[in-house]
C-alpha cells in the first residue's frame, strides 16, 4: 500500500531522513518509533505531501507521490487522513462544523455532509457532542473529533503523529482501541509515529525503529515482545 524507496530529506547540511526503505502493507497498523530528532515527523510529512523528499520515491496506493504536480498533490492529500498530537481543531467551530469543514473542502454537497457527519460522530462515540466547541471537550474527546475529521473523506491511509502523547494513560488506551476498531472495521492502513513503546506494543502489527534519520530495525511486534 505504501512504498518508501530510498527516501532522503535534507535541510541544508542536516540529513533528517537518510535513505529510508519501507514497505507498508494494505490493512496493517505500522509503527515508527524513535527518540526525538530521529526523523519520524519528517518522514511522515513526506508521506502526507507536506514535504518533498530530496531524493527517493514514495508510492501510496499505486500513485507515485514524488511525481505529482501541485494540483494533483492537493487531490491526493485528501486520500490521506492525518491526526496530530495537539489535535489542530478549529476552536471557533463546533464539533459538527470541524468535521463538516473538511467535507466541504473536498466538494461534498450539503446533503452528503448532513448524512456523513452523524455517521462519523457515531463511529468515534461522540454523537451527543456535535454542538460542543473544542474548549468544552476533554483531550480524548478532542482527539476523537480529530479522528472523525481525518476519516471524513474516506482516506486509504491514516497517519498519526504522536496522536496520544498529550493524553493520560487511560485516555490513551481508549484512543488506541478506537484506532484498532477503525483499522478492523474499515480496513484502513494506519501509520503511526510515537516515542512510546507502550503504544507500539498495544496496537502495531509491525514497527520500524528510527535513529539519526535511518531505519535501524524492522520487526513484527509480536516477535519483538515474545523474544525479550
Ligand atoms: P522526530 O519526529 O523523530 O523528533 P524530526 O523529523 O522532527 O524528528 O527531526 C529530524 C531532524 O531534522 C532534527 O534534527 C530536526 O531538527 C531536523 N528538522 C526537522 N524539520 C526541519 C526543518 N523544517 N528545517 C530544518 N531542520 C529540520
Ligand atoms: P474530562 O473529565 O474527561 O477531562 P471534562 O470534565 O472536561 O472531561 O468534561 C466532561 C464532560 O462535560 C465532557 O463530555 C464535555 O463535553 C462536557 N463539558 C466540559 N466542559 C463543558 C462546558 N464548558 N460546556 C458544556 N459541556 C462541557
Amino acid at each position: 500500500m505504501i512504498e518508501i524507496v530510498n527516501v532522503t530529506k535534507r535541510y541544508k547540511q542536516l540529513t533528517a531522513v537518510d535513505h529510508v526503505n519501507l514497505s507498508i502493507r494494505q490493512g496493517e497498523i505500522f509503527g515508527i518509533i524513535g527518540y526525538s530528532g530521529a526523523g519520524k515527523s519528517t518522514l511522515l510529512r513526506c508521506l502526507n505531501l507536506l514535504e518533498k523528499p530530496t531524493q527517493g520515491i514514495i508510492v501510496i496506493d499505486g500513485k507515485e507521490l514524488t511525481a505529482l504536480s501541485d494540483q494533483e498533490v492537493r487531490k491526493e492529500r485528501q486520500k490521506i487522513g492525518m491526526i496530530f498530537q495537539h489535535f489542530h481543531l478549529i476552536s471557533s467551530k463546533t464539533v459538527y462544523d470541524n468535521i463538516a469543514f473538511s467535507l466541504k473542502a473536498a466538494g461534498k454537497t450539503k446533503a452528503e455532509i448532513k448524512k456523513r457527519v452523524p455517521e462519523l460522530l457515531e463511529m468515534v462515540g461522540l454523537s451527543d457532542r456535535s454542538a460542543h466547541y473544542p474548549a468544552q471537550l476533554s483531550g480524548g474527546q478532542k482527539q476523537r473529533v480529530g479522528i472523525a475529521r481525518a476519516l471524513a473523506n474516506e482516506p486509504k491511509v491514516l497517519l498519526c503523529d504522536e496522536a496520544t502523547s498529550a493524553l493520560d494513560p487511560t485516555t490513551t488506551k481508549s484512543i488506541l482501541q478506537l484506532l484498532k476498531k477503525i483499522n478492523k472495521t474499515l480496513g484502513i492502513t494506519i501509520v503511526l509515529i510515537t516515542h512510546e513503546m507502550e503504544v507500539v506494543q498495544n496496537v502495531c502489527h509491525r514497527v520500524a525503529v528510527m535513529e539519526n534519520g535511518q531505519v535501524v530495525e524492522l520487526a513484527d511486534v509480536y516477535d519483538m515482545f515474545a523474544n525479550p
